[in-house]
């Protein structure tokens, strides 16, 4: 999906949390949201997730206006830092969960979660719980999770910063992986310059609110 930011800003009790931010953003690519903590990204993030409404600004999904569009109608899903599973659910159950409030019928279901358990390498998994899991694993079952509605733009905010380096290091290979295999639209916000230059095709960079660099990592941070 293609998407377009215009002059998006949120203030809270007087504080500018996000100020006249506008960027575009073509379909299929890996963007890094990247700037210190404060800088406004999670802010940005649930805007255009709906979860929050901009004081000012629109946004356009593929040319629609969606500003008033509820978050469950918007083709977005999310993956958060600190896992959010159920933990009550097995991994079947956590990555069907989508589907079963959107009331799919059973077959599908399963067909969906088998599908996405082969796509994150998750099979034999299928009935264990979060608990019974590693971090990495949890992360996996969290994407699959964000996937299986079949999204049109997937964020993901500092997806993996409660891993350990080493295991992050080898989750951001599987990501740059899985996310060129969909080929779906993606956000990747993180405040670490490396991870962001590994993964994304293209950065923003936000400090204090505003949008102060978008480009290729490579024209970011290569002198002319
Ligand atoms: P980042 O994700 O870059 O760390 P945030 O978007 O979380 O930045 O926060 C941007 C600024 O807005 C921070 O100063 C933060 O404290 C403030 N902020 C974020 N959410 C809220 C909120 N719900 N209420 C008040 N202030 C908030
Ligand atoms: P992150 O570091 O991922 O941006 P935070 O820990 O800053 O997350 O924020 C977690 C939650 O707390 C968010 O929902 C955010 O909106 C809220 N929040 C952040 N800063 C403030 C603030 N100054 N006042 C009230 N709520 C805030």
């Amino acid at each position: 999906m293609h998407i377009e930011v215009r002059g998006i800003s949120k203030n809270y009790n007087g504080h500018q949390a996000v100020s006249d931010v506008s960027f575009s953003i073509e379909r299929g690519k890996l963007i890094g949201l990247l700037g210190p903590s404060g800088g406004g990204k999670s802010t940005l993030l649930r805007i255009l997730a709906g979860l929050e409404s901009p004081d000012a600004g629109e946004i356009y999904i593929n040319g629609k206006l969606v500003n008033d569009v509820q978050p469950q109608q918007r083709g977005i899903g999310f993956v958060f830092q600190n896992y959010a599973l159920f933990k009550h659910m097995n991994v079947f159950d956590n990555i069907a969960f989508g589907l079963t409030i959107r009331k799919k019928d059973k077959a599908e279901i399963k067909q969906r979660v088998d599908e996405l358990l082969d796509l994150t390498g998750l099979r034999g998994f299928e009935k264990r719980y979060p608990h019974q899991l590693s971090g990495g694993q949890r992360q996996r079952v969290a994407f699959a999770r964000a996937l299986a509605p079949r999204p049109e733009l997937l964020l993901l905010d500092e997806p993996f910063a409660a891993i350990d380096a080493k295991v992050r290091k080898e989750l951001r290979t599987w990501l740059k992986q899985l996310i060129s295999t969909i080929g779906i639209t993606s956000i990747f916000v993180t405040h670490d310059q490396d991870e962001a230059v590994e993964v994304a095709d293209e950065m923003l960079i936000v400090q204090q609110g505003r949008l102060e660099q978008q480009g290729t990592p490579v024209s970011i941070y290569t002198e002319p």
